[in-house]
């Protein structure tokens, strides 16, 4: 662990006396060394595309007489910002969920629609795997919050099951309501359950996927576009939302990701038991 560090600060009174006051400033050595691992992170991650980008828009100069090694260049170079842009946008993103205290303006949302929007947005890299979405579970189950930030978060879900499965596999999403144990206790939860038949995750990993920047595998991250964002941004939505997410995966099996938020309460549950008998 960390060696404990305290600060003194020493204070003269006019008597002669002072006071010394001892702060333990171990934390805060903890808050600033990830605040600095995090900026080297997106250092790196930005340098790569632009690296890679430079050193294309040569290769493209030097290739002025031949017209398809021409093509392959800008394609690569459009590929590259792209990437770029996925960054910075979910860095962005990421930043907006850090700083946000509570939800504006939360609202009803219904479940399915976010959902289907989250699948909307990666049909096409699933119809490219030939992966099949699935929807299954509860209707008309509704949520209080930001309907942009939880499609966010099913759409990272769904993307990270397509990108981590093979080729013609079945990604479902299966919404149901639960009653948690735990601190959630006595909450009735939403639970949106995203499952893959994907490479899944080694037990060894679980607990650090959420992290930024954290990848099982970077290389193959990177060669599906991740940005090792998503599950921060999952996790952020969840909390701001009031709710957690987890996961349970068998490696070479897959995986399931599940999103709980607390269940908008029907108006039904609001009125008083005694007014119903009145
Ligand atoms: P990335 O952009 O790398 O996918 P995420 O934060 O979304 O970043 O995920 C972090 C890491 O967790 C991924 O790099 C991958 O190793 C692992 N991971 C996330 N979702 C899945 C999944 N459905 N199946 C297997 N591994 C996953």
């Amino acid at each position: 662990g960390e060696p404990s560090a305290v600060s003194v600060r020493i204070t003269p009174l006019p008597d002669g006396v002072s006071v010394a006051e001892f702060q333990d400033i171990s934390e805060l050595h903890r808050v600033e060394r990830v605040r600095r691992d995090f900026v080297a992170n997106i250092s790196h991650e930005l340098k790569t595309p632009v690296g890679a980008m430079q050193i294309l828009s040569e290769a493209l100069k030097d290739a002025a007489e031949d017209p398809d090694a021409a093509a392959r260049f800008a394609d690569r170079i459009r590929s590259e910002s792209k990437r770029m842009n996925h960054l910075v946008t979910d860095l962005l993103e990421l930043s907006r969920l850090q700083g946000a205290e509570k939800l504006p303006d939360p609202e009803p949302v219904e479940v399915d629609r976010i959902v289907m929007e989250a699948f909307d947005q990666t049909r096409i890299a699933a119809e490219e795997k030939g992966i099949e979405l699935r929807l299954t579970g509860i209707e008309d189950t509704e949520v209080l919050g930001n309907e942009a930030q939880l499609v966010t978060a099913v759409k990272n879900l769904v993307g990270n099951a397509i990108s981590y499965s093979p080729e013609n596999t079945t990604v479902e999403v299966e919404t149901s309501v639960a009653s948690p144990t735990g601190h959630l206790a006595g909450v009735k939860m939403v639970c949106i359950a995203v499952r893959d038949q994907g490479i899944g995750i080694p037990a060894e990993e679980l607990d650090r996927i959420f992290e930024r920047f954290y990848r099982v595998d970077a290389a193959r991250s990177r060669q599906t576009g991740g940005t090792g964002l998503g599950l921060a941004i999952v996790k952020h939505v969840a909390v701001n939302h009031g709710g957690r997410v987890e996961v349970s995966s068998m490696p070479d099996a897959g995986s399931v990701f599940t999103l709980m938020l607390p269940a908008r309460s029907l108006p039904s549950d609001a009125t008083a038991p005694d007014s119903a008998e009145i």
